[in-house]
């Protein structure tokens, strides 16, 4: 089974995507939906499906993109303020494409808890 996405797509530029950052194993480009001033996804060129999927040869991988994170941090002066980094996983986590990203959001004071609450209080 073919494990190409809409990102693979991007990172062979057979689409155009805004690209913030490039180097031999990583990708970062900005989120076409964007929820926040600064969203951008980092990809690893390697496509991995989720996260269930890391493993002992991908981990540093995984580092790495975590690396560009910190890199793009400085470069757009948002390390001081503070962001979010997230990575959702299948259904429950919010992942709509099946290629590992970060999705690094900056820009404005991020909420917590990351959804919405509809489980019944419990007394
Ligand atoms: P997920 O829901 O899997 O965590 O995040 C997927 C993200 O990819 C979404 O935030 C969505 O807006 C973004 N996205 C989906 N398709 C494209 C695309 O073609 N280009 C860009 N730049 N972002 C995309």
């Amino acid at each position: 089974m073919s494990n190409e996405t809409i990102f693979t797509k991007i990172i062979n530029k057979e689409i155009p995507a805004d690209i913030v950052y490039e180097d031999d194993h990583a990708l970062a480009f900005r989120d076409i939906n964007p929820q926040a001033p600064f969203h951008v996804l980092i990809i690893p060129k390697q496509a991995i499906a989720t996260i269930n999927d890391i493993n002992l040869e991908n981990r540093e991988l995984v580092g790495h993109l975590y690396y560009v994170a910190a890199q793009l941090a400085k470069e757009y002066q948002f390390a001081e303020n503070g962001y979010r980094v997230v990575m959702n996983c299948n259904n429950d986590g919010g992942q709509t494409v099946f290629h590992i990203h970060l999705h690094m959001l900056a820009g404005k004071a991020m909420g917590w808890p990351p959804y919405t609450n509809t489980l019944k209080q419990q007394d």
